[in-house]
């Protein structure tokens, strides 16, 4: 069901990150419909959210908005306004998420956005863009990350699924996820103090950042039938060698560390699959697979212990909390 949406207006506001004198910095601007970029179709946008990116970016932390000025803001959602392609009409609830908006191209901390058409997808059902926007990016990726587990033969039974940086966005969407599924999931987490709250999501155990196995054999003794890690360095390199034969680590992730340092010994004599998850180029199909299957296993009362709703003007502050690795679950920005 879809309804008649307002026309473009001539202005609107928008928090655009700029550098001047001043170095890189971030202020509220009122744009007009000529400061979009190029695209084939219009959203007005309700809701956006705080990603761990979208932390860096609006932090002025280099290297994720690759022109300036920019808006930044890697999600949005909302309705149709206009779409010279004509695959929406007018009204239509739509998500976006990834393809490089609030990196190389505006994205969703503004009331407007100009984009492609064949980046949006329609929101599943009768779920709302507040939902869409709780799930955002960080949901999306654990949700391909459980997919990627599931089709390299993961099943429920097969013993314990291992969620590392369990308390943020990413982490606690997969140990919803995997806890939906039937999965046995045990959260790793560098707050002790969230142990109810991710036990409330579905995890059955709870161990420290500290506890987790780091590298010192090249294989371990072995545990995970699967993980879903999003802290990268240490913590995936002793996870990957404790991974049990034939199990997959679906690697999303690098709060804690860029580098991995192991060996080949896990990929070659347990047959371990190291998988990549992008969920900025993830192709259309496998987008909309992920959305329907969020719409099924993490509904508005699912996902609501997980997130918080935030004003626009609380996204600087909130963008050094989630820097600062304070931010719990989601955090949903209501745009207008
Ligand atoms: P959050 O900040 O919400 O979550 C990150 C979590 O990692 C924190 O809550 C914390 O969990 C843990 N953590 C933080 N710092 C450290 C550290 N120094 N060492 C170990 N653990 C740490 O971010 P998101 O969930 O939005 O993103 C998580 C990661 O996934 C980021 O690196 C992000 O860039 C990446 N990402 C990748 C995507 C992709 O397409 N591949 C898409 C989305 C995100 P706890 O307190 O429980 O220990």
């Amino acid at each position: 069901m879809t309804r008649a949406v307002p026309a473009l207006p001539p202005t609107f506001r928008a928090l655009r990150a700029l550098k001047d004198e001043a170095g890189l910095r971030t202020e509220f601007q009122t744009l007009t419909p000529a400061n979009l970029p190029p695209g084939d179709a219009v959203v007005r946008v309700t809701h956006s959210s705080v990603n761990y990116k979208d932390g860096l970016a609006v932090a002025g932390r280099p290297g994720v908005l690759k022109s300036l000025p920019m808006t930044p803001g890697i999600d949005l959602a909302g309705e149709v306004v206009t779409d010279e392609t004509g695959t929406y009409t007018p009204g239509t609830p739509v998500v976006l998420t990834g393809w490089g908006i609030g990196e190389r191209q505006d994205g969703g901390y503004a009331e407007y956005a100009r984009v492609r058409s064949e980046w949006l997808v329609a929101i599943p059902g009768e779920l709302s863009a507040e939902w869409a926007m709780g799930v955002g990016t960080a949901g999306f990726t654990a949700m391909l990350a459980v997919l990627a587990l599931e089709d390299h033969g993961m099943t429920p039974g097969q013993g314990e699924v291992l969620v590392t940086g369990a308390a943020g966005g990413v982490g606690s969407t997969a140990v919803a996820l995997l806890a939906a599924a039937g999965f046995t999931v045990t959260a790793s987490t560098g707050r002790p103090q969230e142990e109810a709250y991710l036990r409330s999501l579905g995890a059955t155990n709870i161990i420290g950042r500290e506890e987790l196995p780091l590298l010192k054999r090249s294989l371990e003794k072995e545990r995970w039938a699967g993980v879903v890690d999003t802290v990268g360095g240490e913590a995936l390199a002793g996870a990957y060698a404790s991974t049990r034969t034939h199990g997959s680590l679906a690697v999303c992730g690098l709060a804690g560390g860029h580098q991995l340092q192991t060996t080949v010994f896990p990929l070659i004599l347990r047959g371990v699959n190291l998988l990549g998850i992008d969920s900025v180029t993830c192709p259309a199909p496998r987008r909309r697979t992920a959305w329907d299957r969020l719409a099924r296993d993490l509904p508005p009362v699912k996902l609501a212990p997980l997130i918080r709703i935030h004003p626009l003007e609380d996204v600087p502050a909130l963008a050094e909390e989630i820097l600062a690795g304070q931010v719990r679950g989601r955090v949903v920005i209501k745009v207008a």
